[in-house]
């Protein structure tokens, strides 16, 4: 539509405001209570303008064709400058003082020190935060904060409080603000325009550098702020792709890591049975002697490495690259072994490619949300938030998850099976799907295989009987099947909670199935099928082929014309024989046909499954290499300890759960002398005789990329400029994926594999002697093994780990909540303290792994996926049992 702004023309979208329409035409108008991703409510009278004569707040006013729009009219000003003081009245002088939008629009209009108040109101400070400040003084009302909290982060935890000019923001019920439901992503803080909400030590500002997030795979664009070379905040960028300016605790203040004086800052030897600081020169001349003279003894696959998920893919790319043109050994693994080689297995096997088939926005359009085996608002929050706002805008939820996640209690449907259970329920699912009707059969006639066979293995799970299998009342599975039927845009999204099993790809096949019996996947409509892949790189890791069948982008290295193209690019000769997963490694190692681990990056001895396993396994290794950012479980087994950079401090790419690559960009140096694993590898590769080539990241990216059709279009000069590139991207004006198989599916003939799996029985069931289901997984505030999470303030927020059971079973073991509880599996025995909660079904329990004082996996199955070896960390069988309560407790 086409109107007017102080007399000139401005073309506008329609259901654009007059605020819109004063910024098209460039006209800077005040605003306080507005930001642009929450609903306007016009409440601070700031951006009055008139608009056809009548004076108007121009963020809630719709702008109209032919509307005339004048924002200099005296009357108005007086109104703005009148509605400002009343504001400032109440607020002490030093708001003024402040670096924030209060004081700017403040100058803009000419509101000086007098129109404060000398001092404040005495409403007083709340401090209970580690990261941040409420100083309710400063606070104007806008209500923000309590939007950004509803709306965009979806807590609900803030609210405003009191009356007339006291009225403040508060948390909860008005107590410490630790106390509330606040989940610490910092949205309040980071839309606060008065500076009531501050975060703590973020001083002024010389450099900013954008970034992408080094914890999950959500993928968040950071803007990592430096002052005199020290990192001094980090905000959410409202450019990410994915985050829209949002951010969770861990990516938006978990940075103190950084900084740790337990980072490693100088290589490290063992000598005399103590890890001892080296130089450089000795600790890579020892690397290269011993894995020479291991080589030379042993053969090179008595050498192994396994890559990291949280390196960039670069850094992956160079180790894969030196585990086999070096070397001479497929040997080379990375932790979505452990977590989504399920995904990569089934997603191949039903479509063709080992990714997510949709982009994360399609989240926005989806009417029914089924979401699997992941607790999203805790280990994607992120993406827990957009679904937590696609619901509350009128989207079904089904949630499958043995716990009552914060999402399952939003959700429409709760389908909580008993752990293992995946197979039976999907497979229940697809049957009613078919029974009433609401299978797409032109699309399935069309697009899709197996059919026949998948009604087949169907006719066994009638609603009856997938209740006897799995716990969940038939009525709750008829109606999940009833939303999910119905609806027009169906999206899958699942975590860990499917793949972590010993039939974990049957998981994922028996999912996907759901998918393309409704033709939700490869159209249109959005929808589709996105694992949440669990590290900030795991897929990367993957696609730059640290595994040990496949060379960068999934091609195999059995096939003779592939190993071809990367012999002529590498000038050696490869090897055609796959080498061994991880879990096989450690195998190896006890049996001594593996010598040598090299490390990067993982702390394997605290997150991989039957810890003692591992660690016997480590110390029978001749040599063990560690590459790591600080002393972690695995280093302190090492005979070399590598110091690294951590991902603020290095250059390269991340790939995020929807197969976007993004830059990842260094703010800060490594402490000591710390490097980047990127120039630690290249520099372990020159110290065995070898040129890695790839002299720098973007070399590496674009060698890898010459190699790898998929990501042939992709290139760090390319990111620069656009921010993000989805895979396959297969050449420089390739815009790349986001939705994969529009045409066809990427499978040889082309169409979606239905997948006809019966329900098996997991690897551990309880029994008389272990009665209870272990299940691990994530909490919000830490990540993984906690390396980084535990030298932050986010220890402040959760300070150790507990045993979450349900009230009945604490009454039966006669514990109160913070009571210690033996945890016994058929591996080991772990005692933590119960946090006593019907989050966790009767029969149930749950532990995280983020503190190695509680090593979890000590306990964990050794059941794995019988296609992948992805261990079933989702279900233990184990006894508990009360313990005695220390002496210092
Ligand atoms: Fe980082 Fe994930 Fe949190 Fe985003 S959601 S800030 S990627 S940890």
């Amino acid at each position: 539509m086409e109107l007017s702004v102080d007399g000139g023309s401005v073309t506008l979208a329609d259901g654009g405001t007059v605020l819109d329409a004063t910024r098209a035409a460039a006209v800077d108008v005040p605003t306080l209570c507005h930001d642009d991703r929450l609903s306007p409510t016009g409440s601070c009278r700031l951006c009055l303008v008139l608009a056809d004569g009548h004076e108007v707040a121009a963020c809630v006013t719709p702008a109209a064709a032919g509307m005339v729009i004048d924002t200099r009219d005296a009357g108005v000003a007086d109104d703005v400058r009148r509605a400002l003081e009343l504001t400032a009245q109440r607020l002490p002088r030093r708001a003024l003082h402040a670096d924030t939008e209060l004081a700017g629009v403040c100058d803009r209009v000419g509101i000086g020190p007098d129109a404060f108040a000398a001092v404040g109101r005495g409403l007083g400070r709340d401090e209970s935060h580690p990261y941040f400040t409420l100083d309710r003084d400063l606070c104007i009302a806008c209500g923000r904060c309590v939007r950004m909290c509803d709306e965009v982060q979806g807590t609900f935890a803030l609210t405003l409080t009191g009356r007339g000019a006291d009225t403040v923001v508060a948390a909860g019920a008005g107590g410490p603000w630790t106390e509330s439901a606040c989940v610490s992503c910092g949205g309040c803080v980071d839309s606060c325009p008065s500076g009531a909400l501050s975060e703590r030590g973020a001083g002024p500002v010389e450099t900013t550098t954008r970034t992408t997030c080094g914890y999950c795979g959500v993928g968040c664009t950071l803007d990592a702020h430096t002052a005199d070379g020290r990192l001094v905040s980090i905000t959410p960028a409202l450019e990410g792709p994915v985050n829209r300016g949002h951010a969770c605790v861990k990516g938006r203040f978990a940075h103190g890591f950084v900084t740790s004086p337990e980072r490693l800052t100088t290589p490290l030897l063992r000598r005399a049975g103590r890890l001892t600081p080296v130089s450089w020169e000795v600790a890579l001349t020892f690397v290269a002697d011993r894995l020479r003279t291991i080589r030379a003894q042993h053969g090179p696959d008595a050498i192994a490495a396994i890559s990291s998920a949280r390196a960039t893919n670069e850094e992956n790319y160079l180790l894969q690259k030196l585990m086999r043109a070096v070397i001479g050994t497929n040997n080379v693994d990375n932790c979505s072994r452990i977590c989504h080689a399920p995904s990569a297995a089934g997603l191949t096997a039903a479509f063709g490619l080992s990714g997510g088939t949709n982009p994360a926005d399609d989240l926005d359009t989806a009417d029914v949300i089924l979401l699997a085996g992941s607790n999203a608002t805790e280990a994607h929050p992120v993406i827990g938030a957009r679904i937590t706002q696609r619901v509350l805008q009128g989207a079904a939820l089904i949630v499958v998850d043995p716990r009552r996640t914060e999402l399952a209690r939003l959700a429409d449907v709760h389908l909580s099976g008993r752990p293992g259970s995946n197979v039976a329920l999907f497979n229940g699912l697809a049957r009613l799907l078919l029974d009433h009707g609401w299978a797409d059969l032109d699309f399935l006639a069309e697009r899709a295989t197996g059919l026949a066979e998948l009604r087949d293995v169907l006719a066994g799970y009638p609603p009856e009987r997938v209740e006897e299998l799995s716990g969940v009342p038939a009525a709750a599975v008829s109606e999940a099947a009833r939303l999910f039927g119905t609806a027009r845009r169906a999206s899958i999204v699942y975590g860990l909670g499917v793949t972590e099993h010993a039939h974990g790809t049957d998981g994922v096949r028996t999912l996907a199935n759901l998918a393309i019996l409704r033709g939700a996947v490869g159209t249109a409509h959005g929808g589709g099928v996105n694992p949440l892949r669990g590290q900030n790189n795991v897929q990367g890791a993957s696609d730059m082929g640290a595994l040990p069948d496949q060379l960068p982008g999934y091609q195999p290295v059995t096939d003779a014309s592939v190993r071809r193209r990367f012999q002529e690019a590498w000038g050696v000769s490869l090897p055609s024989r796959p080498g061994l997963r991880i879990p096989e490694m450690f195998d190896a190692a006890l049996t001594g046909r593996i010598r040598a681990l090299y490390v990067m990056g993982e702390d394997v001895a605290q997150t991989d499954p039957d810890s003692a396993h591992v660690r016997a396994a480590l110390t029978a290794c001749d040599l063990v290499i560690s590459q790591e950012i600080f002393p972690s479980q695995t280093a302190q087994l090492a005979d070399v300890v590598l110091p690294a950079a951590s991902f603020l401090e290095k250059d390269g790419t991340f790939v995020n759960f929807d197969r976007r690559f993004q830059r990842v960009r260094p703010a800060v140096r490594p402490p000591g002398e710390a490097r980047p694993d990127f120039d630690i590898l290249r520099a372990v590769a020159e110290a065995m005789g070898a040129d890695p080539g790839c002299p720098s990241p973007a070399e590496a990216m674009a060698e890898c990329a010459r190699l790898a059709p998929l990501f042939g279009g992709i290139s760090h000069e390319r990111l620069d400029r656009e921010g993000a590139l989805h895979w396959p991207c297969r050449g420089p004006d390739d815009p790349g994926e986001a939705h994969l198989y529009r045409r066809r599916f990427a499978t040889p003939d082309g169409r979606a594999q239905l997948a006809a799996r019966e329900w098996l029985p997991p690897g551990e069931q309880p029994d008389a002697a272990y009665p209870y289901t272990l299940i691990t997984g994530r909490r919000l505030v830490h990540y993984n093994a906690g390396t980084m999470t535990r030298r932050t303030a986010d220890l402040d927020l959760v300070p150790g780990e507990t045993l979450d059971m349900h009230p009945d079973d604490a009454a039966r073991l006669g514990v109160d909540p913070g009571s210690p509880v033996e945890v016994t599996s058929r591996r080991g025995t772990v005692t933590a303290p119960v946090r006593v909660t019907d989050d966790v079904a009767p029969g149930q329990a749950f532990l995280a792994f983020h503190f190695p004082e509680v090593a979890a996996n000590l306990l964990t199955s050794d059941a794995t996926d019988e296609v992948t070896s992805c261990p079933e960390y989702k279900v233990t069988a184990v006894r508990l049992r009360a313990a005695a309560r220390s002496s210092t407790e």
